[in-house]
């Protein structure tokens, strides 16, 4: 018998791709690929108690267990895979009882969907005869036996998934310790379903579809594609799928089932091997109806050696032992494989906490220590304000304009100068040429010389001009004021992100300090506004000197307008004011010359008011921020901070829950990381043992 299941040269050869090769990927040289014994180790199971793969065990064995370990130490959730053969198969294609033939045990099965969870089942073998199984599942464990192993699973589920149709991925476990099972862990996934049964829910498939997908997707996971005899295998759902993550097909392994149903053409279908199964087909026949496991193993045999089409099939390639041989095998390597991966992973990702774990803040017992924390909060924050409001420093923000201050500032300031200037040119170009100087000087006329120019003709004219930009500078500072606003709230609360308690008083006392800053912005630049209206005057030669730039037109320009005769071209180019329209000017010639040097004058001043008020809006609001910075805003929070709503130094001595949350998760991912460094390094240095 036991040349009948000795190794075949195609299988070592399947498993050389997947050996794991020291040179490549051990980082410290200790870990081997697990070899197998001589095929003598392999025994057969006319025995009850024989084992289907025996001693070499030995060797996997600590291997598996580091793996299970981890596992059970749900390092997955830390984002690390683990190798795992994962089962898949179409639904009734046969997967519980390929699961219950390696075991030797009875799993549900039936018509309907039965695996709702999946079925994570650790097979050890133990030297006792009496077999020992139970199942983990919610934190608990559940003793039970060949008997009821059937209704306790069933009962798990359901309390796992409800007691519907519905499926779950919360995974249940299930470990067997029997005399002679494989040293193997498995998935058993829920079958693929198109149609949704009675009670279902209608996005079943999608459901089990990602549940699959998100076992076999991880490149350390060993697909075990479940294909019944009796179906056409480019058609499988199964293979559809596993072909979508391992297109080569390098990490799958095909179990062909009921053999005994579909004799005719087996062997050319898995000769021909239509669906890329890297690692080859194993051809079995499961327990059929009340049939003992023994049995089972019996008739599969007596199947596999007599049939007569049956027959012909490589005996390397058939029965339920030479696939526990090969799992075996195959899991081995790609546990040693993956071996030095995961330790590096570990120690990332134990790093990586350890250092967030630092970031985060002290906790405080003392009112000492909240006032030291809250100084240190006040301090950063304010040197952030210097950095990016005062000192144009980004080096806390490098790539978030929005934090630029000092440039945006800028930024708004030649706004306004734009939007000042050009509201001031459209207003000029609605009415005819000087008429509106002409109808005021007609007004402002009184008893006395004509060829004084009446002051209260500029100043009605100032007045109108600057009583139409007024609401400009007002817009200005409103936006100004909103967006340092959001700046300083942005920056506070990124400096006390660790103290969520602060931020609440923080916030009130940032925006009442700014609230009054703006109001006292507003009635600033009211001011200003009034100022200008209220009288002309300036100090700058620069008023002069362009007037009577200005006014060298002013000769050509009425010698201009007498000569102009009823047919002539009427338009006059002014230099910097553009061409005018001068036709209508003829029956004003009294008032042309009043109006033409008031409207030089008025152009001459209007540069200067409009740089005065830029100017003086740009210095003023540098020396408010300057003043919210340096003077106000610690007082202001810690005034608020400190007062009836604030709470006071004691509530920084609560950890909010959001941070206590945090911590807690840091320090708990913490514990399992190390702990499966520990079982890492343990089971490292086993192998460098044995290497020796
Ligand atoms: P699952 O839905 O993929 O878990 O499939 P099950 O393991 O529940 O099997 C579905 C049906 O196929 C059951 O009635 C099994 O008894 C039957 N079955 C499984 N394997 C074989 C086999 O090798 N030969 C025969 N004749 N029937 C099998
Ligand atoms: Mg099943």
């Amino acid at each position: 018998m036991s040349s009948v299941y000795s190794e075949s040269p195609r299988l070592s050869d399947r498993m050389g791709r997947l050996a794991f090769k020291p040179a490549e990927s051990s980082s410290n040289g200790h870990i081997r690929p697990a070899t197998p014994e001589p095929s003598s180790a392999i025994s057969t199971y006319n025995d009850n108690a024989a084992p289907l793969v025996s001693t070499y065990n030995d060797r996997i064995r600590p291997l598996l267990d580091a793996i299970d370990k981890l596992r059970h130490l749900k390092v997955m959730k830390e984002g690390i895979e683990l190798p795992t053969i994962v089962v898949v198969g179409d639904q009734s294609s046969g997967k519980s009882s390929v699961l219950e033939s390696l075991a030797g045990i009875s799993l549900p099965r039936g018509q309907g969907i039965c695996t709702r969870v999946p079925l994570i089942m650790r097979l050890q073998h133990h030297p006792t005869i009496d077999p020992e199984l139970h199942l983990e599942y919610h934190g608990k464990i559940v003793h039970t036996d060949e008997t009821y192993i059937a209704e306790d699973i069933i009962t798990a589920t359901d309390e796992i998934a409800g007691n519907k149709k519905e499926i779950s991925n919360t995974p249940l476990t299930l470990v067997v310790k029997k005399r002679g099972v494989p040293d193997l862990t498995m998935v058993d996934l829920p079958g693929i379903t198109r149609v949704p049964v009675h009670g279902q829910p209608e996005d079943i498939y999608e459901q089990i579809s990602g549940i699959i997908m998100e076992y076999i997707q991880p490149k350390e996971s060993i697909i075990l594609n479940v294909l019944s005899a009796t179906v056409d295998f480019p058609t499988c759902e199964s293979i559809r799928m596993s072909r979508r993550v391992d297109p080569t097909g390098e990490r799958t392994l095909a179990v062909v089932t009921k053999s005994d149903k579909a004799p005719e053409g087996l062997l050319d279908k898995v000769t021909a091997d239509d669906v890329n199964i890297g690692l080859g087909y194993v051809c079995v026949r499961n327990r059929i109806g009340d049939e003992s496991y023994e049995e089972a193993r019996k008739e599969e045999a007596k199947l596999f050696q007599t049939h007569p089409l049956l027959s012909e099939i490589d005996k390397s390639i058939v029965g339920i032992p030479v696939l526990a041989r090969n799992l075996v095998q195959i899991q081995a390597n790609s546990i040693s494989r993956c071996l030095p991966d995961i330790v590096k992973k570990i120690n990332d990702k134990l790093n990586q906490n350890m250092s967030e774990l630092k970031k985060m803040p002290n906790h405080l017992s003392s009112v000492a220590d909240a006032l030291t924390a809250f100084m240190g909060i006040l301090g950063s924050a304010k040197e952030s304000f210097r950095k990016i409001f005062i000192r144009g420093e980004f080096d806390e923000y490098p790539n978030d304009k929005e934090m630029h201050c000092t440039a945006r500032l800028a930024e708004m300031l030649n706004e306004l100068s734009k939007e000042l200037q050009l509201k001031c040119e459209n207003n000029d170009s609605g009415d005819e040429f000087l008429m509106e100087e002409i109808k005021v000087l007609e007004e402002a006329i009184g008893i006395g010389l004509p060829n004084f120019l009446p002051r209260t003709a500029f100043l009605t004219i100032l007045q109108g001009k600057v009583g139409e930009i007024a609401s400009i500078p007002v817009e200005f500072v409103q936006k100004a004021w909103k967006y340092i606003e959001k700046v300083v709230l942005d920056v506070l609360m990124h400096h006390c992100e660790n103290y969520p308690q602060l931020q609440s008083s923080t916030r009130r006392a940032a925006q009442n300090l700014i609230a009054k800053l703006k109001e006292q912005s507003l009635e600033r630049v009211m001011e200003t506004v009034e100022m200008e209206q209220l009288t002309d005057y300036t100090c700058n030669p620069e008023y002069m000197s362009s007037w009577s730039q200005l006014m060298i037109q002013e000769e050509p320009f009425m010698r201009f307008l007498k000569n102009l005769g009823d047919y002539d071209a009427s338009k006059v180019n002014l230099g910097s004011l553009g061409t005018v329209e001068v036709r209508h000017l003829k029956k004003h010639m009294g008032m042309v010359q009043q109006a033409f040097d008031l409207r030089m004058r008025m152009t001459a001043y209007w540069k200067i008011v409009h740089q005065r008020l830029v100017d003086c809006l740009g210095l003023h609001l540098l020396y408010s921020v300057k003043n919210l910075v340096n003077k106000g805003i610690d007082r202001e929070i810690a005034n608020e901070f400190m007062g009836p709503h604030g709470g006071g130094l004691e509530r920084m001595l609560e950890e909010s829950p959001s941070v206590a949350a945090k911590r807690q998760r840091l320090n708990q991912s913490i514990k399992v990381l190390r702990e499966s460094k520990d079982v890492v390094a343990d089971i490292t240095d086993r192998i460098a043992a044995y290497a020796n």
